[in-house]
């Protein structure tokens, strides 16, 4: 099987490893995807216990685990370590840090802090349930 053929094995790229990302991320490990997932940190922070470093509780290094180990099990994910810059739904192509990543099917999930620009179009937020999942049964 050709794995970068699109018709072949479509590819979603999430945009962000946070609670959401990665949760995108598991449901679709080792499914018959190419999921691309894109963080500007190697390490997903697990927020709520933030206080608890700012109070000497817990150390940094106890709430950030790197995505590429939390991911290391889903053969289909690859992790990428860039800073989003733009999404250009009418070529289907994020931009990070002069990459320019091509996607079938698209997940934002960098929560409310993103400040992506949309280059050429005026939508880009694929449904996932509509558009991913309806497709993934078929
Ligand atoms: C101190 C604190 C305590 C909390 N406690 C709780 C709690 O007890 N219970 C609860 O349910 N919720 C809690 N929350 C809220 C919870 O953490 C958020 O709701 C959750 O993290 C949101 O998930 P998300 O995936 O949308 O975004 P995030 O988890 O914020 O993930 C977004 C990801 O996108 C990445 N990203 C953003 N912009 C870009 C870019 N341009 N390029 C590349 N990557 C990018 C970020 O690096 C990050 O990894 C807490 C939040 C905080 C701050």
């Amino acid at each position: 099987m050709n794995r970068t053929d699109p018709a072949v094995r479509p590819r979603v790229v999430i945009l962000g490893a946070g609670f959401g990302g990665l949760s995108a991320a598991a449901a679709l490990a080792n499914s018959p995807f190419d999921v691309t997932l894109v963080d500007q940190h190697n390490y997903h922070l697990f927020q709520p216990l933030l206080y608890q470093v700012a109070t000497a509780g817990l150390s940094p290094a106890d709430i950030a685990s790197p995505i590429r180990a939390i991911m290391r099990d889903a053969r289909n994910v690859n992790v990428i370590l860039a800073k989003v810059s733009g999404i250009d739904p009418e070529r289907r192509e994020v931009r990070a840090e002069g990459r320019r990543i091509a996607f079938d099917r698209l997940i934002v999930a960098q929560a409310s802090r993103a400040g992506l620009r949309l280059l050429t179009a005026d939508h880009v937020l694929l449904d996932l349930r509509r558009d991913f999942i309806l497709d993934a049964s078929c």
